[in-house]
């Protein structure tokens, strides 16, 4: 909870219950400073290789947010020939889900972005699991304690809560609850002895009474500073250490971002609010910080929270629906960023990852919050999946013609279904997918079982009388001969000809939904190609059937 230069001062003209809206860190004080702040020159792209990592918590599986974070670390680092590194922030236990590491490993493994140094492929810092690395937060833990940099809290849990819900009533308000009973009271032996004692203990950084400024290389220079009642003073003082021994994440990313040298932190704006608290940690230790660069939050078109509501669901259940890592990628790439003017020019927006490792630059990240349309996604699907598909040869074609004739089967229920015919659907129709697994939608069932006709949809689409309709179909099936590719256009003018007043239009309609019943989108020559002058023959004559 931060207050910030500009938003103290419009602070003092609001309400109480205005001040408790603004506990978190708004947008709005982001947009005031980048006013004020911000210089291109910060984003230029560096000249030494980065060091970026991705480091997820396993509390839950990967989604399109940590996507675009995951990317931008990886890409910053392939860019400038650096290097990415995966690791697993798992020090809270309790928040861990079952099944979410693996997902962290296989997601980045499926979308393509290779880790350089993580916990499956080891590297110069490892481990690269938080929670094998106690024994080197403790040693850091030790000297911030011997320095006074911080100190243990014996505090109960009660005392803590009554601490809070006092800080809650001050006035003016106070963005901190604790008192610094436990650095007042208890002397450094004092401290060791409750702890040798075994006591059950916290440990807390002593921060400081302004915290130090810092650059984001997106928002400019940050000022945050915690709000006090200046009567009753409190203090954030965070917790280093909680008390089963496992450090707060703002403890062990600190460590470990230095010990791993990382050089550029790019995350989630949600964190923004985290980072005074680093940077004090980095100047207790006499380190430097790494660069930081804050991305927007991943927001709907019409900017709300992104939710599963609205589509935001996990990358691999994103891949059983469909969607191609290509796509994925390309899609969430947009969420923040834009390419230079001069590989900007393709109005299409198509960047493979492989493009993308040499065009990313810093420069071309953006501030504002970044929309997520879906409708995009099936653009870039559509795109990669008629690229992919184009190959008959290739594994990718393959693998899918198996799969999708295996669903087809099951969903159609058919037990001789043609593979060839899937087969044949696939290559012809396969560029006008944005999915797959469209294919196994009634869109496109009637390639592979005799359409129904009901009378409601054969008026909607012939847009004709029966009786009409009856003629048009008796014609259809007289001259069937001539309804192959070469011929059809022919054959329908002949007709149209023979009657007078019929139009092309109206015996092409017939002829359509004869084939495909209410079903569009397909070309007439594609269709009767696929399905071939006996089953054109047979729809037609079971269209006569059902109008007479
Ligand atoms: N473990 C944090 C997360 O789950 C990482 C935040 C950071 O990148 O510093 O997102």
């Amino acid at each position: 909870m931060y207050c910030i230069t500009i938003e103290r001062r419009l602070l003092c003209k609001l309400t109480s219950s205005r001040v408790r809206a603004t506990h978190h860190y708004s947008k709005f004080s982001l947009r005031e400073r980048e006013k004020e702040h911000v210089s291109h020159d910060l984003l230029s792209q560096p000249t030494n290789p980065v060091r970026s990592r991705f480091a997820p918590s396993p509390t839950g599986f990967l989604h399109l947010g940590s996507l675009r974070t995951a990317l931008y670390n990886y890409l910053i680092a392939r860019s400038t020939h650096g290097q990415f590194i995966l690791r697993l922030e798992d020090t809270d236990q309790k928040r861990l889900v079952e099944g979410a590491e693996e997902n962290i490993y296989h997601t980045l493994e499926w979308l393509g972005l290779s880790v350089d140094e993580g916990p499956q492929n080891c590297g110069t810092y490892a481990p690269y699991k938080q929670s094998e690395r106690t024994a080197i937060y403790s040693k850091y833990i030790k000297k911030l304690l011997d320095k006074g940099l911080a100190y243990r809290c014996f505090c109960t849990k009660d005392r803590l809560t009554q601490l809070r819900d006092s800080a809650r009533l001050l006035k003016p308000p106070t963005t901190a609850s604790y008192d610094r009973y436990c650095l007042k009271h208890y002397s450094k032996e004092e401290s060791d002895e409750k702890a040798s004692a075994g006591e059950h203990f916290t440990v807390r950084f002593v921060s400081p009474h302004k915290y130090p400024t810092f650059l984001d290389l997106l928002h400019g220079k940050i000022d945050q500073q915690i709000q006090i009642n200046p009567l009753d003073v409190r203090y954030e003082d965070p917790v280093l250490l909680k008390s089963d021994g496992l450090p707060t994440y703002h403890f062990a990313n600190v460590i470990d971002d230095h010990l791993m040298k990382i050089t550029h932190v790019i995350r989630g704006e949600e964190w923004l609010a985290s980072t005074p608290k680093h940077v004090a940690l980095y100047d207790a230790f006499g380190w430097n910080p790494p660069k930081f660069i804050h991305i927007p939050l991943l927001t709907t078109v019409d900017n709300r929270k992104l939710s599963k509501r609205s589509g935001d669901i996990d990358i691999m259940s994103l891949k059983s629906k469909g969607f191609l890592p290509e796509a994925l990628i390309n899609f969430s790439v947009l969420f923040g960023w834009s390419p230079r003017r001069e590989y900007g020019k393709k109005s299409s927006e198509i960047y493979s990852l492989k493009e993308l490792e040499k065009i990313f630059t810093l420069e071309g990240l953006t501030k504002g919050n970044a929309k997520v349309d879906f409708k995009k996604l099936d653009f870039f699907n559509k795109h990669y999946l008629g690229v992919k598909l184009s190959d008959r040869t290739s594994d990718f074609y393959n693998n899918n013609l198996d799969d999708i004739y295996r669903k087809l089967k099951t969903t159609l229920k058919m037990d001789s279904l043609d593979y060839h015919l899937v087969d044949r659907v696939l290559q012809s129709v396969g560029t006008a997918l944005s999915n797959i697994n469209e294919l196994n939608t009634e869109k496109y069932w009637y390639f592979f079982v005799r359409p129904e006709y009901t009378l409601v949809t054969l008026l909607q689409h012939t847009i004709q009388d029966k009786d009409t309709v009856k003629v048009i179909v008796n014609e259809l099936n007289e001259r069937a001969a001539g309804l192959i590719p070469e011929k059809l256009s022919d054959t329908i003018k002949a007709i149209a000809k023979s009657h007078s007043g019929l139009k092309r239009k109206t015996v092409y309609q017939t002829l359509r939904y004869a084939l495909s019943g209410p079903q569009s989108g397909i070309s007439m020559h594609t269709i009767i190609d696929i399905l071939g002058l006996y089953e054109v023959k047979q729809r037609l004559q079971n269209l006569a059937d059902f109008v007479s």
